[in-house]
């Protein structure tokens, strides 16, 4: 948890910087994405602070992560249909593992990335700024029928 913590303080600072309040409800919001767990969507963090801000909107949930990927302090992952998930945790470019049957989506660490960019450099002959690189399949529970 302890990560965690550290992680949220790094956003309020970077917002500080930058000259945005802290409010409770924007707060709440870092606390979620600093965690990330299973890299939430807008609504799993409405959902998760509705109780606390009955009078906070969906809107505001994203438009405090616009501002927070406008910070670079936020990974999105979007996909096709529109189910954008966030990654507040580490926002700078990394592999996901995405379950297509429950959704959940983790990040493994992988010894071959470095490797990889060098390769498709050299490929290419490309400067590599970035990456995106998601892998598809079923999780373990959902394996398990309990998905
Ligand atoms: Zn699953
Ligand atoms: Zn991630």
């Amino acid at each position: 948890m302890a990560d965690h913590n550290q992680r949220a303080d790094t956003i309020v600072r970077k917002l500080r910087e930058n000259g945005h309040k802290i409010t409770p409800q924007r707060l709440a919001i870092i606390k979620i994405l600093a965690v990330s767990e299973g890299h939430p969507s807008v609504e799993d963090i409405y959902e998760q602070i509705r109780a606390d801000f009955p009078t906070m909107s969906l809107a505001t949930v994203y438009r405090n992560i616009v501002l927070l990927k406008s910070l670079g302090e936020v990974l999105e992952l979007g996909f096709p249909d529109g189910s954008n998930r966030y990654d507040g945790n580490k926002p700078a470019p990394h592999p996901h593992v995405i379950c297509i049957r429950c959704k959940k989506i983790v990040d493994p660490v992988l010894d071959s990335l470095d490797e990889m960019k060098k390769e498709v450099a050299l490929e290419t002959d490309f400067k590599i700024l970035n990456h995106r690189l998601d892998f598809f399949g079923i999780c373990s529970s959902c394996m398990a029928g309990k998905g």
